[in-house]
């Protein structure tokens, strides 16, 4: 079976969907790997590395599976042929145009999203190890921006009390931004209306946030948060704008699936906050947690910064796209059975995954999202 890796071509994407190493365990276990050129060099994977492995340089759209990281453009689906498999992050509950182009042209999809989030497929699980980017991430931009230490320092110049840092939403990129702002020496507090949380927040050091919303607890399926009421989400509002103006710095990372991000800091949060405060909206991608947040800027509203960064693991591509490559590695042993392609569509992994098949939309997520 042919492998083909192509170079992003999204603006600001330096992740490649293969690095050496992995392209190196797939050689070895049968697989032919063709890259186009130039597909590692934004992640500091030159090509000499790959074709040292055994890959070959050449057409990175023809294989009978392509990988990918950002959903292909038109154009790239038109390279695609037509019974060849796609993976990569497809966007399945919003892209409908792109699910309408990849079943039209008769490309077997899997989206990294849509993979069922139980434990057998945890090492192919990409949301968790980019969101673990992210939230590394997140918490040094907050670090950087803030004109304070995050530490308690005591010097000869005299004490300096530690940052106290917020973070609103404790995911995979939440609880990583918790432990990354601990580690710096932040006092740190977390907030989710996922009552499980309160537990992993506090083994990381930090204190769970206790807002008396009169929430029982909002977990939904597959674990993931549900959209509140109108009426819940005003009072989570109003009882956050205080807690916030006490903060030095918000992370917030709070997103609810296939929806826009809900609003958690109002301007009247931003207001309440120290001059020189910082906000990092994670959720700026898909509208942002904060109300003052510019998707992709960084801004200060109110002496407060606020920046809004998009696709945070592309900041760091060497390590993103290492993990990156293990999730498609795992799926792709799913995949392929004696060097064969070979897909069970029975197996709930690759059913759960798979978006489009014989033309057909076969995801209800994204068979809704080109509804509408
Ligand atoms: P996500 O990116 O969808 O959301 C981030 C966080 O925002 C979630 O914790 C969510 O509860 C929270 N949130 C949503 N609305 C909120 C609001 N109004 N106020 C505050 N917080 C709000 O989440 P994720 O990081 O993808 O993780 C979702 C779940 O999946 C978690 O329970 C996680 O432990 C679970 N998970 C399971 C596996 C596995 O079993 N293989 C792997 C990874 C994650």
């Amino acid at each position: 079976m042919i492998l083909s890796v192509p170079k992003e071509t999204a603006a600001g994407e330096t992740r490649v969907a293969l690095v050496p190493e992995v392209a190196d365990r797939l050689v070895k276990s049968g697989l032919s790997v063709t890259l186009e050129a130039g597909a590692g060099a934004a992640a500091h994977h030159p090509d000499s590395d790959y074709v040292e492995v055994g890959a070959q340089v050449g057409d990175g759209w023809s294989g009978e599976v392509v990988a990918k990281v950002a959903p292909p453009n038109a154009e790239e689906i038109a390279r695609l042929g037509q019974g060849s498999v796609l993976i990569g992050f497809l966007q399945p509950l919003t892209a409908g145009e792109t699910v309408r182009a990849l079943a039209d042209a008769g490309v077997t999809s899997f989206a990294m999203e849509a993979i069922p989030r139980i434990t057998r497929a945890q090492s192919m699980d990409a949301l968790s190890s980019q969101a673990t980017v992210s939230g590394y991430r997140a918490a040094l931009i907050a670090a950087q921006q803030l004109p304070r230490f995050f530490p308690m320092l005591t010097t000869a110049a005299g004490t300096v009390r530690p940052a106290k840092v917020l973070v609103l939403g404790a995911g995979v990129a939440g609880l990583q931004a918790i432990a990354t702002a601990r580690r710096l020496g932040a006092v740190v507090q977390a907030f989710d209306v996922r009552s499980a949380v309160k537990e992993q927040i506090e083994s990381l050091g930090a204190r769970f946030l206790e807002l008396d919303m009169g929430l029982e607890d909002a977990e939904a399926a597959g674990g993931y948060a549900r959209q509140l009421t109108d009426e819940e989400q005003a009072k989570q509002r109003d009882l956050l704008a205080v807690e916030i103006g006490k903060m030095d710095a918000v992370i917030s990372t709070a997103a609810v699936p296939g929806r826009p991000a809900p609003l958690l800091v109002t301007e009247t949060a931003v207001r309440n906050m120290a001059p020189g405060a910082v906000i990092v909206d994670l959720a700026a991608e898909t509208g942002g947690n904060c109300e003052l947040t510019e998707p992709g800027e960084t801004v200060v509203r109110e002496g407060v910064t606020i920046v809004g960064p998009l696709n945070l693991p592309a900041s760091m591509p060497d390590h993103a796209s290492s993990l990156y490559s293990r999730n498609v590695q795992s799926l792709l042993e799913l995949m392929v059975d004696e060097g064969e392609l070979s897909l069970d569509f029975d197996d709930e992994v690759l059913a759960g995954a798979c978006i489009t098949r014989d033309g057909e939309i076969v995801h209800e997520g994204a068979q809704k999202a080109v509804a509408a």
